[in-house]
């Protein structure tokens, strides 16, 4: 019987770079059931999460809602930092508040807006009961609230909501559980439950709609005090030291330290400042593609190295200048050189275009893979959809595209002295591919059967099997590959969420 056993070391002992399109895995020994699966794994070396998805730190990727949900589905989101410190913090702060079911950030106006305030509020959010406190801001004293029916029949749209708002209320006291608040709700026959604390002060809102549409996360990423975990990126300008400490204060759980070549004086120095002051603290460095890069940055003390440069959808950074790397070849040597040196895990950053491709990024050492463009086209990503050719569309953009530089105020590469924009991304659009309520669940489906298949029930057995050698990889010729997509069809329709690569013929 002959066995093809081409294990990792010596498929990538040669020196062609290689992707996740260039090789495929061949099948293991299934010996259990596809629920027995779990893709819980390790993210840094003080953080586990149960689902190996981290969301990318992009201004048209990641901001609180994509964080809220990716961590309640059992990864993580990274806030970007294309912003002001504030803006920053307070993504934070709303994943930090976030309790499943309770509004901790809801509109609010005071009792000198107008009914005209309301309508107009309407336009960008829909109606719904609006509380009203003394100065028409959260944490403020409740003294009303404005429903449907308090103005449906006020003509006078310059009529003071004090005059029409009502006031004697149901309301909840903080810390009530879900359960508890549902039972109000429906006791009263209120569409809305003010929550206050012991000085009647608002701090959030329950909606009977929210409750009826509520789900349980049972695998959620939480800390102790069972708050959402979130991390944050910052970059190793030494401004970014305040940025830092402000975040650290909002109670972010990683920061990742954002930059396209990990292994330099500056990012150095910043780890070990970082180690020092919130020892703490988790901190993912990078980007790298080398051995000798991640020696660097583990030595100054990194807890998860961030693998990849210029794989990515948006990225021109191997064109322009021909610095980089193939993303299998990166992940690979980078993440058995981490677990061996120092065992720190890596994330696989980068490129990341299908299910197969997380498969690929884990079975190469990956601990877990970041995404942008996969998730961009989410109704939880930033941004509004728009239409192209009747396509729904939404932005999606490099970070180091003119136009995101042009947006964080030419911070990144605009200096002084520097006259020429050089970018090494691009802005562009990806397809609609409504929410990561039913992605991400998708997604976790298809790696489970990615995992039985190759007869690892869990992602620490699929690394023992890349480095004891049972895990097998073979390389695919350009037909293999052409094989491998749809072939031969006038026209199919694609069941994955768009991601196939054959798309020519794709006809619903
Ligand atoms: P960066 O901030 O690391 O580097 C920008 C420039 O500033 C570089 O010339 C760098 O040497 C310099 N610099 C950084 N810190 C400094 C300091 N303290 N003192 C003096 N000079 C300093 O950002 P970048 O590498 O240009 O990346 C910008 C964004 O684009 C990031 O979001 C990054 O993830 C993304 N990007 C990623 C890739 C990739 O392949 N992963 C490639 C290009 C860009
Ligand atoms: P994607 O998942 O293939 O879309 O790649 C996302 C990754 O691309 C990010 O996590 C970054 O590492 C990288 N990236 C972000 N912005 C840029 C850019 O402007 N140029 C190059 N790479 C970028």
């Amino acid at each position: 019987m002959e066995l093809n056993n081409t294990d990792a070391k010596s498929f990538f002992k040669n020196d062609v770079g290689i992707t996740y399109d260039d090789f495929i895995l061949l099948p293991g020994y299934i010996d259990f059931n596809i629920d027995e699966v779990t893709l819980e794994t390790q993210l840094t070396k003080g953080l586990t999460i149960k689902r190996p998805f981290v969301s990318s730190p992009m201004d048209t990727v990641t901001e609180a809602k994509m964080a809220i949900y990716m961590a309640l589905l059992g990864g993580i989101g990274i806030i970007h930092y294309n912003n002001e410190i504030e803006e920053q913090v307070g993504e934070i702060n709303k994943v930090k508040r976030f309790e499943n079911g309770f509004i901790t950030d809801p509109v609010v106006l005071g009792p000198d807006n107008t009914i005209g305030d309301v309508y107009k509020l309407k336009e960008s959010y829909g109606f719904s009961g609006i509380p009203i406190t003394e100065n028409g801001k959260l944490y403020a004293k409740l003294i009303g609230i404005v429903t449907r029916r308090d103005i449906a029949f006020e003509e006078d749209r310059s009529v003071k909501l004090s005059q029409v708002m009502t006031s004697d209320l149901v309301t909840a006291r903080a810390g009530i559980t879900l359960a508890e608040g549902n039972k109000i709700l429906k006791d009263s026959k209120k569409g809305k439950l003010p929550v206050v604390d012991e000085k009647g002060r608002l701090v959030s809102l329950m909606s009977l709609n929210d409750l009826l549409k509520n789900e349980d996360f049972p695998l959620a990423s939480k800390n102790k005090e069972k708050q959402l975990l979130v991390g944050a990126s910052i970059s190793t300008k030494e401004e970014d030291k305040e940025r830092l400490a402000e975040l650290v204060k909002a109670g972010v759980d990683v920061i990742v330290i954002d930059s396209s070549q990990g292994n330099s004086i500056f990012q150095i120095n910043l780890i070990k400042y970082i180690k020092n002051k919130y020892p703490d603290l988790q901190v993912v460095a990078g980007n790298v593609v080398t051995q000798a890069q991640c020696k660097s940055l583990i030595d100054a003390g990194a807890d998860c190295l961030r693998v990849g440069m210029g794989s990515g959808s948006i990225c021109i950074t191997q064109e322009t200048i021909a610095v980089g790397r193939a993303q299998g070849t990166a992940v690979y040597n980078c993440a058995k050189f981490a677990r061996e040196y120092a065992g720190v895990p890596i994330i696989a950053d980068g490129g990341i275009a299908n299910i197969g491709h997380i498969t690929k990024a884990l079975s190469l050492g990956a601990g877990a893979v970041m995404m942008g463009s996969l998730l961009a086209g989410t109704s939880e990503a930033p941004g509004e959809y728009y239409y192209k050719d009747s396509v729904r569309l939404k932005k999606y953009r490099g970070m180091a595209s003119p136009e995101a530089m042009e947006k964080g105020g030419g911070k990144r590469y605009f200096s002084d002295k520097e006259r020429i924009k050089f970018a090494q991304g691009v802005s562009g659009a990806v397809i609609d591919k409504g929410s990561i309520l039913q992605f991400i669940p998708y997604l976790i489906q298809g790696l489970c059967h990615a995992m039985q298949c190759l007869g690892c029930q869990n992602v620490s057995g699929l690394h023992d099997s890349l480095y004891n050698g049972t895990l097998c990889f073979e390389a695919r010729s350009p037909s293999a590959q052409r094989e491998g997509t749809v072939h031969s069809l006038q026209a199919f329709t694609d069941p994955t969420f768009g991601m196939l690569q054959s798309k020519t013929t794709s006809a619903k």
